[in-house]
């Protein structure tokens, strides 16, 4: 059940809805929209939901009170202008106007290698810096990633260039120390169904990536969603990042219809990660460009100043000249985006 604010209530009619939801054994959550604020009550109402229903439109402030059918209640957009915005670092907000690039390697893997990156990456318009000190790996001898030595690396980079960082945590108990690193928590998509990581991240309230498992339909990634929002983490980016099918040129199938999905089934913000989506570098640009046009609120890319050499995901790493470029094309499809997403409120 969701109990939607009339635009303007104050916080103590909010206060006092919440109040008669928490009274009946169940739990009120609140959403602050940008146009109302949304009560959404988590728990069975047993037998009285025509009462409490009846109950809850009476009070003043009440517009109105809807079911809600979907099993990830809080990741479920309630409202067409219901978006949410996830502050980043000092000043950037994902899920609002800009399209927020986060770029990176794949692993970090020594100062010097960082830092190329990072400066590039920068002055090509990039404002996140991304860099995996813990790797997950198909292979156990493969390598695992430079651990804190390289959150080290990445937050006294990232605090040279100003910019926020995004790096995986693998484990629940390390939730707490890349959070002292990193302004980022990522959670891969071999992790997306870990539900003791999920619920870890969920007890922070950094903003968490939450990658696409490989094989996860469209409400598992929302059930994912779910568990950290329901951990009371409000901050939590969809990351689409491919899917396994038959293909076998491509390393996933990069699934664009989930862009406009995700938007129409919740309010969090989308991320496209098109490097991990093909795999293939050749192909990239043009799927990233094509993930903006879908209305991505997010690409992330993967990027290495020597991509033969990188330790991890090098055949999927832009080299910096070709970031350099893939940026300018992203400006003039995002605005070509900004131009018809006009256009279709004026038709509206
Ligand atoms: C990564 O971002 O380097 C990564 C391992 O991503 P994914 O979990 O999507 O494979
Ligand atoms: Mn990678």
């Amino acid at each position: 059940m969701l109990v939607k604010l009339q635009p303007g209530c104050s916080n103590q009619q909010i206060a006092a809805v919440c109040e008669k939801i928490n009274g009946q054994g169940l739990r009120a959550h609140i959403e602050t929209g940008v146009t109302r604020a949304i009560v959404t009550v988590i728990g069975k109402v047993n037998g009285g939901f025509q009462v409490l229903r009846e109950q809850l439109e009476s009070m003043v402030g009440v517009e109105g009170v809807e079911q809600i059918s979907k099993p990830y209640k809080l990741a479920a957009r309630k409202d067409a202008s219901q978006k949410t915005i996830v502050p980043i670092g000092h000043d950037l907000k994902m899920g609002g106007d800009q399209l927020i690039i986060v770029a990176g390697p794949c692993s970090i893997e020594s100062e010097h290698q960082l830092r190329t990156i990072a400066v590039s990456v920068h002055r090509s318009g990039a404002h996140v810096l991304r860099g995996g000190a813990f790797k997950p790996r198909t292979n156990p001898r493969e390598f695992e990633g430079l651990k804190e030595d390289g959150l080290k690396m990445l937050r006294d980079i990232g605090g040279e260039l100003g910019m926020p960082t995004q790096t995986e945590v693998m484990e629940p108990y390390d939730v707490e120390m890349v959070s002292e690193y990193a302004d980022i928590l990522q959670v891969g998509a071999r992790n997306a169904q870990n539900f003791p990581l999920l619920k870890a991240v969920g007890q922070t309230r950094k903003p968490v990536v939450l990658k696409r498992g490989a094989a996860a339909t469209y409400e598992e990634a929302l059930g994912a969603a779910e568990y950290v929002l329901d951990g009371g983490n409000p901050n939590v980016i969809l990351c689409e990042r491919g899917i396994r099918t038959f293909n076998t040129i491509t390393r996933n199938t990069a699934d664009i219809a989930a862009i406009p999905v995700f938007q129409h089934e919740s309010h969090l913000p989308i991320m496209f990660d098109p490097s991990h989506g093909v795999g293939r570098r050749h192909l990239i640009p043009n799927v990233a460009l094509a993930g903006v046009a879908a209305g991505a609120d997010s690409l992330h890319l993967e990027t290495h100043h020597k991509p033969e050499e990188a330790l991890s995901d090098g055949p999927q790493s832009l080299r910096l000249d070709q970031f350099a470029v893939l940026m300018a094309q992203v400006r003039l499809m995002n605005e070509a985006r900004r131009q018809c997403n006009a256009l279709k409120m004026n038709l509206s």
